[in-house]
């Protein structure tokens, strides 16, 4: 056996992130309203993950969740508020531990200054807070830059200008876009793409019977929430409300598209430099977003509840040398997974305070060998801490999700944590069965018939929480055994 049998080439690391990036609008996840041919042909060169599922439906605590491969309740980072101290262990600290070259460009959401710049890069780029979309600051080790253009081109040719400045090392880049973030503002080039109309989602004139308080208190519909800042216009006057709820939404998803034009564009830059530099193969190549989004479902824009579109991510990845094309998997997954992953990849131990899984066993090797297992969890833990801000008015709620059934517990409380409200409403239940009810429209947490599934997957949501190290809410009805 030669030298290079014996140790296998440690592969780089690409890894794209973007905000607020839905599943429903990504071809490779069967979109009705755009195509993406450069994120499409990650899943084709690898796998596609059907449930990948966030741990908490918001920018800042995804991005700890990826970074440290923990829970909010472990990273501290809960809100938007809370942001990720530097003395945390991350896939990235110990990729670049093992000898990784690594470097972050775009989007960091966690904080700024000392205690919170980022740590473990070789050099990093990155926005203050939510960033620009023209012409944007960028924070450095050096200081403050502003360069001049569009954001995603910006964030997208910076990171290809250092991977090409690579030596043989390893190296890790983090490619983590603003787009499609609120407001929407995509590059003039797409000034007049989607212009015909986009197809209505099923549930777009959901009026939220069948469910609780909590989609009912939500100011999140299209039909009344979005902005003029969002809409760049204003409806015009003769429209009733519901015929003003589909102008409204032509207008954001015009815009949201023509955003994720600009990123599948840079995905598409990004592999086509890996083929060209014979990198493509030997590298690990992700894209996700750091949850899902409501394009109209349920008539509303943004993320935070446990509801299906915003709990479920895009998650995509290749790494051709290893994994084998063309596999998808519906098992669950997690945000909390991708560190670990990345650094099983590179053959590099995580830290103990990681609680995620290594997701590489559930995929078939390029090679045929080693059969893949079918699960690596049973159940997905969730919380959602910000409690009726000002904007969108979500309740804070946890809950498990099995791969039929969702049970959501909404303590309704802000508990003291920044940026939150501390009015708080009775506690309320909704249990969802998704076999049946696949865009949950009828909780069926009252109904006798799901009596004992309820039992038990309340039982399970103690102990999920417990294992985790979570606490559960003082008025959340205490369970008649131990736990387990
Ligand atoms: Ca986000």
């Amino acid at each position: 056996m030669s030298a290079a049998q014996q140790t296998p080439k440690r592969p780089n690391i690409v890894f794209v992130l973007t905000d607020d990036h839905a599943a429903n609008a990504i071809s490779a996840y069967g979109s009705a309203i755009n195509q993406t041919p450069g994120i499409d042909a990650i899943a084709e060169a690898g796998v596609r993950f059907d449930t990948a599922l966030v741990e908490n439906a918001l920018c800042t605590p995804s991005r700890a969740a990826f970074l440290t491969g923990t829970y909010s309740h472990t990273s501290d980072v809960t809100t938007l508020a809370t942001h990720l101290t530097n003395d945390h262990e991350t896939f990235i600290t110990a990729l670049k531990a093992a000898g990784y070259r690594t470097a972050m460009f775009g989007k960091w959401h966690l904080g700024h200054g000392e205690g919170y710049d980022p740590v473990g890069f070789d050099h990093w780029e990155v926005l203050p807070d939510q960033g620009e979309y023209f012409d944007p600051e960028f924070y450095t080790p050096e200081g403050s830059v502003r360069f001049e253009g569009y954001v995603t081109d910006i964030i997208t040719e910076r990171a290809l200008a250092w991977m090409a400045a690579q030596g043989d090392e390893p190296y890790c880049v983090l490619v983590w876009h603003k787009a499609p973030h609120r407001p929407w503002q995509p590059h003039p080039k797409y000034a007049d793409a989607f212009s015909d109309p986009i197809p209505l989602p099923p549930t777009f004139f959901d009026d939220y019977d069948g469910r609780g308080t909590p989609a009912h208190h939500a100011t999140m519909r299209i039909a009344d929430y979005l902005t003029d800042i969002d809409l760049k216009e204003e409806p015009p006057t003769e429209l009733g409300y519901n015929e003003r709820a589909i102008w409204k939404y032509q207008r954001y998803m015009q815009d949201y598209l023509r955003c994720v034009a600009s990123v599948d564009e840079g995905v598409a830059a990004i592999t086509q430099a890996l083929r060209d530099r014979g990198q493509w193969d030997d590298t690990v190549t992700i894209y996700a977003s750091d949850q899902g989004f409501y394009l109209g479902e349920h008539g509303w824009f943004d993320k935070r509840f446990m509801y299906e579109e915003s709990l479920r991510m895009p998650f995509v990845l290749s790494y051709p040398a290893r994994i084998a094309a063309g596999q998808q998997i519906t098992s669950l997954v997690s945000n909390v997974d991708v560190g670990q992953t990345i650094l099983s990849f590179a053959g590099v131990e995580a830290s103990a305070e990681m609680q995620g899984h290594d997701l590489v066993p559930l995929l078939a090797e390029a090679s045929g060998s080693a059969a893949p297992v079918d699960a690596v969890r049973d159940a997905h833990y969730y919380r959602f801490y910000e409690h009726d801000d000002h904007m969108h008015h979500v309740w804070a709620h946890y809950g498990i999700r099995t791969d039929r059934y969702k049970l959501i517990y909404y303590y309704a409380d802000g508990m003291g944590l920044p940026n939150t409200s501390n009015v708080t409403y009775p506690p309320e239940w909704e249990l969802f069965d998704l076999q049946n009810d696949p865009f949950e429209l009828s909780s069926v947490h009252l109904d006798p018939a799901y009596a004992e599934i309820r039992s038990d997957l309340t039982l399970r949501l103690w102990d999920l929480q417990h294992q985790l190290g979570d606490t559960p809410h003082p008025r959340q009805p205490v369970p008649e055994r131990p736990l387990q």
